[in-house]
């Protein structure tokens, strides 16, 4: 089911990109593996796929850990400070930074472990106060702050766009995203190119290549759907 499912999200990632006139190499598909046991991640891993996004410090790093192979972990997720340790010289991209702070005790735990993190600067698209992000005018100024970091690569933003049946609705939000983007690298800021547009989940991902995307994550589309246990009778959706 999983390989299906990889095959499908693949076919449909190629043909999104003909349509945009795009190169199929621009897109990385990363495999979002919250949840899911390993067995599962070794699935697709047999399938071909290197690239997983997982949005639990701990769990990221206790996966990585069990699976020995060549992965690349993409931390997705909220990232408190004291869990940082986690995920720093394990994950290669953290693209969840939402404050100046946080991306600085993140150079810090970098500078301490001497490696280099890569980084993306979540974006609040649609201002919803549900979600974590900079605004879009905040992101000049802190590429700006942050691009003094020596232990930080800047690569590019990304962002969790609004829940929706309909992805034709987040298109203006992802076009608005490769705005950013491309303004930015027209400032010729101090050692910022930005490189990486991670945007678009199942739901959306084919609206996203078209709007530039360089990065899709998929979860129920390779994965299935999610099962969370209930906790205290409030339960999740
Ligand atoms: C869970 C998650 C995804 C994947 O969501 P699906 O709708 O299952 O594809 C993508 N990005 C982030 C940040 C997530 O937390």
């Amino acid at each position: 089911m999983i390989v299906e499912n990889i095959h499908d999200v693949q076919k449909k990632i190629k043909e999104a990109c003909k349509r945009a006139g795009r190169e199929e190499t621009e897109v990385t598909l990363i495999a979002v593996s919250k949840t899911k046991p390993v067995s599962m991640i070794l699935e697709a891993y047999q399938a071909g796929m290197r690239e997983f996004g997982e949005n639990k410090p701990q769990e990221l790093r206790d996966k990585a850990r069990e699976l020995d192979f060549p992965l690349n972990w993409h931390m997705i997720g909220n990232l408190q400070k004291n869990k940082i340790k986690y995920v720093v010289g394990t994950a290669c991209m953290i693209h969840s930074i939402d404050s100046v702070s946080l991306a600085e005790a993140v150079n810090a735990e970098a500078e301490k472990k001497g490696t280099r993190c890569d980084i993306l600067l979540e974006v609040n698209i649609a201002a919803e106060d549900s979600k974590h992000g900079f605004n879009p005018e905040q992101i000049e100024e802190t590429v700006r702050i942050l691009c003094r970091c020596k232990n930080l690569r800047i690569r590019g933003i990304m962002t969790v766009a609004p829940y929706t049946e309909n992805a034709e609705e987040n298109r203006m939000y992802f076009r608005k995203m490769h705005e950013i983007l491309i303004d930015i690298n027209h400032k010729n800021i101090d050692n910022i190119f930005m490189d990486v547009l991670s945007m678009g989940m199942t739901s959306d991902y084919e609206v996203a290549i078209e709007e530039g995307a360089t990065m899709v994550r998929v979860g129920t589309g390779i994965f299935g759907e999610r099962m969370y246990p209930q906790k205290d009778n409030q339960g999740k959706k």
